[in-house]
């Protein structure tokens, strides 16, 4: 790895929503400038980042000013367009690297990419066009989720499909799309789990999260997470080869369905994650600080949890409730949006529920 970034370095982060702006601050702990890149004006970040550039990413003038203003590109999104990253890297490092990017942006790369490493998934079958369908129903069976390849998040580009549903019309409601049908999985619960490597190899894992959604979107996580030491373990050494496999550098989220069968990888996160929230009041070093030294190659943080934790996402106004503020053991975390649309992330706290 080469030298650890000097304090007074830049850490450049495309995208300025929450999750921008908790890297920002995390850089700031570390003696670094943030400057962030996001196309909306007075993003999230942008309140606590000393630097802010307010563009479009296929305005690549202003991407190339960017990224000649920093010392490392990171970014809080997966779906940064190829032509952005092409302009970024002419002169600045992008970490985590273009192959995890790439492979997180196309659901069906992703499955595939899991797969050949040995790991399970939901069963899955290309949906190319609206002749494919027909042939993917009958080797994947119903009930069935039909995604879009590209640009699903929080169950955004998703369709289920049951017996008795027409597939045409799942298909148009994804606005014929490529897309992937997946076999729905039977499992008993969610989990992720939190990794970090540095440009060394090093690995750290936070211990695994459980996982609650509501209406697609993450609602709670709660650590410790109900799995044996030995699903513990599993779960933590797959992070760790998804990891190793692609010369990752940063925080990866992975998050996993719990099966009779053992544990089967629903998809990869190459950012800091929001079922890794927790870690901010659970652990020394959390997430953020985490992926900060693992771009600026400073050594990894501490990884063990020294509290148990449930975080729980605020939605639209749960934000304003003011009972929250008189809570004991409750660390609130607010993004500093002003308009609190119903659906849309506010904010979360992470409650303090015992020790280790
Ligand atoms: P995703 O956007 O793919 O992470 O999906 C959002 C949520 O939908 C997941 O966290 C699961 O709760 C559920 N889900 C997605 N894919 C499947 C599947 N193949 N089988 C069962 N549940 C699924």
């Amino acid at each position: 790895m080469a030298e650890p970034l000097p304090h007074g370095a830049v850490i450049g982060i495309l995208g300025g929503g929450q999750l921008g702006r908790m890297l920002a601050v995390a850089a700031a702990r570390l003696g670094y400038v943030a400057h962030i890149f996001e196309p909306l004006a007075d993003p999230p970040a942008g309140q606590v980042a000393d630097r802010a550039t307010c563009a479009d990413y296929s305005d690549l003038d202003a991407v190339r000013g960017f990224a000649k203003a920093v010392d490392v590109v990171t970014f809080e999104f997966e779906n940064i367009p190829t032509a952005t990253l092409d302009a970024i890297e002419l002169t600045t490092p992008v970490r985590p690297s273009r192959r995890a990017l790439a492979i997180s942006q196309d659901r069906l790369d992703e499955k595939q990419f899991l797969n050949a490493l040995g790991l399970a998934t939901a069963p899955f079958a290309a949906v190319n066009g609206a002749g494919d369908l027909d042939r993917a129903l009958s080797e994947i069976g119903t009930p069935a989720i039909l995604k879009t390849r590209r640009l699903g998040y929080d169950g955004k580009g998703q369709v289920r499909i049951d017996a008795a549903a027409d597939p045409a019309s799942a298909f148009a409601i994804l606005g014929h799309a490529p897309a992937i049908l997946e076999g729905l999985v039977d499992f008993s619960h969610e989990v992720s789990v939190i990794g970090a490597r540095d440009g060394d190899g090093a690995v750290v894992c936070f211990d695994p999260g459980e996982n609650v959604h509501r209406a697609g979107i993450l609602h709670t996580t709660n650590v410790p997470a109900r799995l044996s030491v030995q699903q513990s373990t599993d779960a933590v050494i797959l992070t760790g080869r998804i990891l190793n496999v692609l010369e990752y550098v940063g925080v990866m989220g992975v998050e996993l369905f719990v099966t009779i069968d053992g544990l089967i990888v629903n998809e990869i996160a190459p950012r800091v994650h929001n079922s890794g929230h927790w870690t901010q009041n659970g652990c020394v070093v959390d997430q953020f600080e985490q992926h900060i030294r693992a771009i600026a190659g400073l050594p990894l943080g501490d990884g063990r949890r020294h509290a148990n934790v449930m975080m729980t996402n605020l939605m639209g106004n749960e934000v304003e409730d003011a009972a929250l503020l008189r809570e004991t053991d409750a660390a609130l975390h607010f993004y500093g949006k002003t308009e609190a649309r119903a659906g849309r992330k506010m904010g979360h706290v992470n409650r303090i529920t015992g020790r280790p």
